[in-house]
């Protein structure tokens, strides 16, 4: 009995409010079983309720309950993240979003909609209508627009648009975690207290996105005999300004091996790049691919774009998805490498593990500069020997954002001190999604202090 049931029943009704085992066990989960060290340690957290608010005044009466009993709230989108953003560490309720699903304007050049809008159905909206999404995370189907600004940070569109924090986020309704919530408009510089923060710092409910013009988009696939031909490639083509892209994704093989319902159109034992550009740059691309002896293999038209499976389906954190098939022991990692010694930087990395980490990278352009980011796969042993190679990494200059962590500022998230500020200002009793965020303040002066481990 956990005493405040019956009066959250009768504010919510019993529809929207789940307590049985198999909900709260569905919907305490995200993608943290992605990695082997967060799966032992988040499998048996536990909401102690589910509710699901339907607009903005729910929202703020439900957190204006939470606060009054002290109960810890950590919202859900989707539940697509992958570090256990959105897995409550100290019970309390899940905040499930999914309902404020409206897409409220399209403008010129930009949308406004509630944070639980999936971006598949912005994004399809957003064509019809002359316009695209300018960046969004592979899993762009299922999660939500909230979900993607408070726990994503970039994927398809990064090349040309960068990450959430370049610009991508214009203007966000907040709300705040107190007696009475104060409702904020926040943007400019002060978003950069709620990009990226797994509700800590604040709860959003409303969003302003730029948006791109609708391009028409092919994709395709030039191979490679070596993974060296391809990455130098894709830089080629990353720096190419007359050619518009979404995304430059080089493989190293075995990674292609994964790709089942690709199987029959990959050349075996090759590196394959995968590749959406603009309709129309096809001879191009296909003459850049030669100047690195490379060769363009399927093709996907335009006409066909979001009609079949698309080759982003493959890319991002979706290659670990394909490789974790067909061997469950994969688990990755998230690196930086450096834009002007990576082929360095490779070179070391697989002198020194060989077939236990596989490379494959995503090309993004952010604060104006271009970058070899990747999702390394790795043959998990044990933690040890995980963190042996992420100590590695680090030797040879190739940045980590660890994705075996819950703790914002230990993924890559940097200096945490101004959020901290902030949620002292919003979450006076550190009831946003405890655990998630360091705070000296939070272990002294909260019953929910970080409990890692
Ligand atoms: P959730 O998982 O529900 O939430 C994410 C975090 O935000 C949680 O901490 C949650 O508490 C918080 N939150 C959710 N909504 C709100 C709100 N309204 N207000 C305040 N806090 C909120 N990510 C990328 O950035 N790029 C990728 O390319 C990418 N590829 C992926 C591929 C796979 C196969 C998987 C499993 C994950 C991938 N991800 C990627 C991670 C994740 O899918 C995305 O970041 C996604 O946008 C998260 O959206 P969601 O709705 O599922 O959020």
């Amino acid at each position: 009995a956990i005493g405040w049931e019956k009066e959250l029943s009768d504010l919510m009704g019993d529809k929207r409010l789940l307590l049985d085992t198999e909900s709260r066990e569905r919907l305490s989960k995200d993608y943290y079983w992605y990695s082997p060290v967060l799966d032992r340690q988040l499998r048996t957290k536990l909401a102690d309720g589910i509710v699901a608010p339907k607009d903005e005044r729910e929202v703020a009466q439900l957190l204006a309950f939470a606060y009054r009993h002290q109960i810890p709230v950590t919202v859900r989108g989707a539940g697509t993240g992958n570090y256990g953003q959105a897995v409550p560490l100290n019970g309390g309720l899940v905040l499930d979003l999914s309902g404020l699903d409206r897409i409220i304007t399209i403008g010129a050049g930009y949308a406004t909609v509630q944070c639980g809008v999936k971006l598949g159905a912005l994004e399809k909206k957003a064509r019809e209508l002359g316009q695209e999404l300018r960046i969004y995370p592979s899993t762009f189907m299922k999660a939500t627009a909230g979900g993607f600004v408070s726990g994503g940070s970039g994927g398809i569109g990064s090349i040309t648009w960068g990450n959430l924090w370049d610009g991508n986020v214009l203007e966000a309704v907040i709300y705040t975690m107190e007696e009475t919530p104060r409702r904020l408009v926040v943007n400019g510089k002060a978003l950069y207290d709620y990009i990226h923060n797994y509700g800590t710092t604040g709860i959003m409910t409303e969003l302003t996105i730029p948006l791109a013009p609708r391009m028409e988009w092919v994709q395709s696939v030039a191979h490679f005999d070596s993974f060296e031909q391809a990455v130098r490639f894709g830089e080629a083509l990353a720096k190419e300004e007359t050619i518009r892209k979404r995304l430059i994704s080089p493989m190293e093989w075995p990674i292609p091996s994964y790709f089942m319902p690709l199987a029959k159109v990959l050349e075996l034992g090759a590196a394959a790049v995968l590749l959406e550009t603009a309709n129309g740059t096809q001879e191009q691309v296909k003459e850049l691919a030669l100047r690195y002896q490379g060769r363009i293999g399927h093709v996907i038209e335009a006409e066909q774009y979001r009609k079949t499976l698309g080759l982003s389906d493959f890319t991002w954190n979706h290659t670990t998805l394909w490789a974790l098939k067909s061997d469950p022991t994969i688990t990755y990692l998230q690196a930086g490498f450096s834009p002007d010694q990576y082929l360095e930087q490779i070179r070391l990395i697989k002198n020194k593990y060989g077939d236990e980490v596989l490379l494959h990278f995503e090309w993004v352009r952010s604060g104006g500069k271009l970058s070899p980011n990747s999702l390394p796969l790795v043959k998990f042993q044990s933690e040890e020997r995980l963190y042996e190679i992420i100590g590695y990494f680090e030797s040879i200059g190739v940045k980590i954002f660890d994705p075996h962590t819950w703790m914002l500022a230990n993924g890559g998230r940097g200096e945490v001190g101004s959020m901290q500020r902030k949620k002292r200002e919003n979450d006076p009793l550190g009831l946003l999604n405890p655990g998630k965020i360091q705070d000296e303040w939070t272990e002294e002066g909260s019953r929910y202090g970080a409990r890692h481990g």
